[in-house]
Protein backbone atom coordinates (compact mmCIF):
# COMPACT_ATOMS: atom_id res chain seq x y z
CA UNK A 1 0.00 0.00 0.00
CA UNK A 2 1.31 3.57 -1.10
CA UNK A 3 -0.86 6.16 0.62
CA UNK A 4 -0.34 9.75 1.69
CA UNK A 5 -2.57 10.72 4.54
CA UNK A 6 -3.32 14.49 4.70
CA UNK A 7 -5.66 16.78 7.55
CA UNK A 8 -5.38 19.19 9.93
CA UNK A 9 -3.35 19.05 12.71
CA UNK A 10 -5.30 16.80 15.45
CA UNK A 11 -7.30 15.33 12.67
CA UNK A 12 -5.82 11.70 13.49
CA UNK A 13 -3.14 11.06 10.76
CA UNK A 14 -0.90 9.65 13.17
CA UNK A 15 -3.12 7.36 15.51
CA UNK A 16 -4.87 6.07 11.68
CA UNK A 17 -1.51 5.73 9.60
CA UNK A 18 -0.25 3.26 13.42
CA UNK A 19 -3.12 1.56 12.61
CA UNK A 20 -2.74 0.91 9.22
CA UNK A 21 1.15 0.39 9.32
CA UNK A 22 0.42 -1.77 11.89
CA UNK A 23 -2.20 -3.90 9.47
CA UNK A 24 -0.55 -3.72 6.24
CA UNK A 25 3.46 -4.01 7.17
CA UNK A 26 4.09 -0.76 5.26
CA UNK A 27 6.24 1.89 6.92
CA UNK A 28 4.82 5.09 8.43
CA UNK A 29 6.64 8.02 7.72
CA UNK A 30 5.48 11.27 9.74
CA UNK A 31 7.30 14.44 8.81
CA UNK A 32 6.37 15.96 11.88
CA UNK A 33 8.08 12.96 14.01
CA UNK A 34 11.42 13.06 11.93
CA UNK A 35 11.61 16.82 12.74
CA UNK A 36 10.64 16.26 16.41
CA UNK A 37 13.02 13.73 17.21
CA UNK A 38 15.91 16.24 15.54
CA UNK A 39 14.49 19.08 17.32
CA UNK A 40 14.85 16.92 20.56
CA UNK A 41 18.02 16.00 19.56
CA UNK A 42 19.52 19.60 19.61
CA UNK A 43 20.90 19.18 16.33
CA UNK A 44 21.70 22.13 14.11
CA UNK A 45 18.97 20.71 11.48
CA UNK A 46 16.49 20.61 14.70
CA UNK A 47 17.22 23.94 15.87
CA UNK A 48 16.42 25.30 12.42
CA UNK A 49 13.27 23.13 11.92
CA UNK A 50 12.27 24.19 15.18
CA UNK A 51 12.09 28.05 14.89
CA UNK A 52 9.59 27.82 12.08
CA UNK A 53 7.85 24.79 14.12
CA UNK A 54 7.12 26.72 17.67
CA UNK A 55 5.57 29.64 15.55
CA UNK A 56 3.29 26.96 13.37
CA UNK A 57 4.63 27.73 10.44
CA UNK A 58 6.06 25.20 7.69
CA UNK A 59 9.48 24.02 7.77
CA UNK A 60 11.11 25.35 3.88
CA UNK A 61 10.09 22.15 1.18
CA UNK A 62 13.96 21.06 0.69
CA UNK A 63 13.90 20.34 4.28
CA UNK A 64 10.79 17.89 3.99
CA UNK A 65 11.18 16.97 0.91
CA UNK A 66 15.10 15.61 1.64
CA UNK A 67 13.56 13.63 4.81
CA UNK A 68 11.38 12.00 2.85
CA UNK A 69 13.86 11.30 0.12
CA UNK A 70 16.00 9.82 2.17
CA UNK A 71 13.19 7.39 4.26
CA UNK A 72 11.52 6.26 1.15
CA UNK A 73 15.00 5.15 -0.13
CA UNK A 74 16.33 3.47 2.70
CA UNK A 75 15.33 0.03 1.87
CA UNK A 76 12.88 0.20 4.97
CA UNK A 77 9.87 0.45 2.65
CA UNK A 78 9.31 -2.98 1.22
CA UNK A 79 5.66 -3.02 1.55
CA UNK A 80 4.88 -0.11 1.07
CA UNK A 81 4.21 3.28 3.10
CA UNK A 82 2.52 5.79 4.51
CA UNK A 83 3.39 9.37 4.35
CA UNK A 84 1.42 11.36 7.62
CA UNK A 85 1.80 14.96 7.35
CA UNK A 86 3.50 15.15 3.95
CA UNK A 87 3.24 16.57 1.15
CA UNK A 88 1.91 20.03 2.66
CA UNK A 89 2.62 22.22 -0.47
CA UNK A 90 1.74 21.64 -4.17
CA UNK A 91 5.82 22.22 -4.83
CA UNK A 92 6.50 19.25 -1.95
CA UNK A 93 3.47 16.82 -3.77
CA UNK A 94 5.37 17.45 -7.51
CA UNK A 95 8.57 16.49 -5.55
CA UNK A 96 6.92 13.12 -4.23
CA UNK A 97 5.41 12.35 -7.67
CA UNK A 98 9.11 12.55 -9.47
CA UNK A 99 10.43 10.08 -6.81
CA UNK A 100 8.02 8.12 -7.11
CA UNK A 101 8.00 8.05 -11.11
CA UNK A 102 11.45 7.63 -10.68
CA UNK A 103 11.38 4.78 -8.61
CA UNK A 104 8.33 3.03 -10.61
CA UNK A 105 5.72 3.36 -7.50
CA UNK A 106 2.78 4.90 -8.08
CA UNK A 107 0.53 6.18 -5.23
CA UNK A 108 -2.57 4.19 -4.54
CA UNK A 109 -4.47 6.82 -3.10
CA UNK A 110 -4.27 10.47 -1.05
CA UNK A 111 -6.63 10.16 2.42
CA UNK A 112 -7.84 13.36 3.23
CA UNK A 113 -9.10 13.22 7.24
CA UNK A 114 -11.69 15.88 8.02
CA UNK A 115 -12.32 16.65 11.57
CA UNK A 116 -14.28 20.18 12.13
CA UNK A 117 -12.29 23.05 13.58
CA UNK A 118 -13.70 23.64 17.01
CA UNK A 119 -13.24 19.76 17.78
CA UNK A 120 -9.59 19.92 16.09
CA UNK A 121 -8.69 22.92 18.64
CA UNK A 122 -10.56 20.86 21.77
CA UNK A 123 -8.70 17.31 20.97
CA UNK A 124 -4.98 19.21 20.15
CA UNK A 125 -4.92 21.59 23.30
CA UNK A 126 -5.75 18.55 25.49
CA UNK A 127 -3.41 16.18 23.92
CA UNK A 128 -0.20 15.27 25.59
CA UNK A 129 3.29 13.74 24.28
CA UNK A 130 6.12 12.24 26.26
CA UNK A 131 9.10 14.59 26.61
CA UNK A 132 11.28 11.59 26.34
CA UNK A 133 10.30 8.98 23.58
CA UNK A 134 7.52 11.06 22.09
CA UNK A 135 4.68 8.90 22.42
CA UNK A 136 1.41 11.16 22.05
CA UNK A 137 -1.50 11.15 24.71
CA UNK A 138 -5.05 11.58 23.28
CA UNK A 139 -7.62 13.72 25.22
CA UNK A 140 -8.97 11.85 28.17
CA UNK A 141 -7.02 8.90 27.19
CA UNK A 142 -4.58 6.77 29.29
CA UNK A 143 -1.36 7.84 29.29
CA UNK A 144 0.68 6.32 25.80
CA UNK A 145 4.48 5.66 26.28
CA UNK A 146 7.13 3.45 24.00
CA UNK A 147 7.62 0.17 25.99
CA UNK A 148 10.03 0.82 29.23
CA UNK A 149 9.69 5.08 29.02
CA UNK A 150 8.35 6.56 32.05
CA UNK A 151 9.08 10.16 30.91
CA UNK A 152 7.11 13.21 31.67
CA UNK A 153 3.90 14.13 29.80
CA UNK A 154 4.18 17.78 28.56
CA UNK A 155 2.40 19.91 25.84
CA UNK A 156 3.64 20.33 22.77
CA UNK A 157 4.66 24.18 22.33
CA UNK A 158 3.19 24.08 19.14
CA UNK A 159 -0.14 22.75 20.47
CA UNK A 160 -0.91 25.76 22.06
CA UNK A 161 -4.53 27.53 21.30
CA UNK A 162 -3.17 30.24 19.49
CA UNK A 163 -0.60 28.06 17.44
CA UNK A 164 -2.73 25.69 16.64
CA UNK A 165 -5.08 27.97 15.10
CA UNK A 166 -1.96 29.65 13.07
CA UNK A 167 -1.22 25.98 12.02
CA UNK A 168 -4.91 26.11 10.55
CA UNK A 169 -5.18 28.76 8.85
CA UNK A 170 -1.62 27.80 7.39
CA UNK A 171 -3.04 24.50 6.88
CA UNK A 172 -6.32 25.79 4.65
CA UNK A 173 -4.30 28.24 2.86
CA UNK A 174 -0.97 25.43 1.65
CA UNK A 175 -2.72 22.43 1.80
CA UNK A 176 -5.92 23.20 -0.82
CA UNK A 177 -3.18 23.23 -3.58
CA UNK A 178 -2.40 19.68 -2.56
CA UNK A 179 -6.02 18.46 -2.43
CA UNK A 180 -6.64 20.20 -5.74
CA UNK A 181 -3.29 18.39 -6.93
CA UNK A 182 -4.69 14.86 -6.30
CA UNK A 183 -8.33 15.56 -6.90
CA UNK A 184 -6.97 16.34 -10.67
CA UNK A 185 -5.00 12.91 -10.65
CA UNK A 186 -8.50 10.73 -9.32
CA UNK A 187 -6.18 9.80 -6.36
CA UNK A 188 -8.17 11.88 -3.56
CA UNK A 189 -10.37 10.07 -0.85
CA UNK A 190 -11.86 11.72 1.66
CA UNK A 191 -13.06 10.78 4.61
CA UNK A 192 -14.86 12.21 7.92
CA UNK A 193 -12.56 12.03 11.37
CA UNK A 194 -15.09 12.61 13.65
CA UNK A 195 -16.00 9.58 16.26
CA UNK A 196 -14.05 7.12 17.66
CA UNK A 197 -10.57 5.82 16.45
CA UNK A 198 -12.55 2.32 15.52
CA UNK A 199 -15.06 4.46 13.90
CA UNK A 200 -12.70 6.40 11.39
CA UNK A 201 -10.50 3.92 10.51
CA UNK A 202 -13.82 1.19 9.50
CA UNK A 203 -14.28 4.36 7.20
CA UNK A 204 -10.79 4.66 5.85
CA UNK A 205 -11.10 0.83 5.06
CA UNK A 206 -14.26 1.75 3.18
CA UNK A 207 -13.11 4.28 1.75
CA UNK A 208 -10.05 2.64 0.29
CA UNK A 209 -11.53 -0.26 -1.08
P1 LIG B 1 2.53 17.52 12.34
O1 LIG B 1 2.94 16.69 13.49
O2 LIG B 1 2.40 16.75 11.05
O3 LIG B 1 1.31 18.38 12.63
O4 LIG B 1 3.75 18.56 12.06
C1 LIG B 1 4.18 19.45 13.06
C2 LIG B 1 4.95 20.61 12.44
O5 LIG B 1 6.09 20.10 11.72
C3 LIG B 1 4.17 21.42 11.41
O6 LIG B 1 3.34 22.40 12.01
C4 LIG B 1 5.31 22.00 10.58
O7 LIG B 1 5.94 23.08 11.27
C5 LIG B 1 6.31 20.85 10.53
N1 LIG B 1 6.03 19.94 9.37
C6 LIG B 1 5.64 18.64 9.39
N2 LIG B 1 5.48 18.15 8.15
C7 LIG B 1 5.77 19.16 7.31
C8 LIG B 1 5.77 19.31 5.89
N3 LIG B 1 5.40 18.28 5.08
N4 LIG B 1 6.13 20.52 5.36
C9 LIG B 1 6.50 21.54 6.16
N5 LIG B 1 6.50 21.49 7.50
C10 LIG B 1 6.14 20.32 8.08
Amino acid sequence: MRLVIMGTPGAGKGTQAGLLAARTGACHISTGDVLRDAVRRGSPFGREAQRHMERGRLVPDDVVIGIVAERLAGGKCKRGFLLDGFPRTVAQARALDEMLAGRGEPLDAALVISVPRDEVVRRVAGRRVCAACGAVSDVGAEPAHTEGCQGTLVQRDDDREETVRHRLDVYARETAGVLEHYRHAGLLREVDGSGTRKEVSRRIEAALR
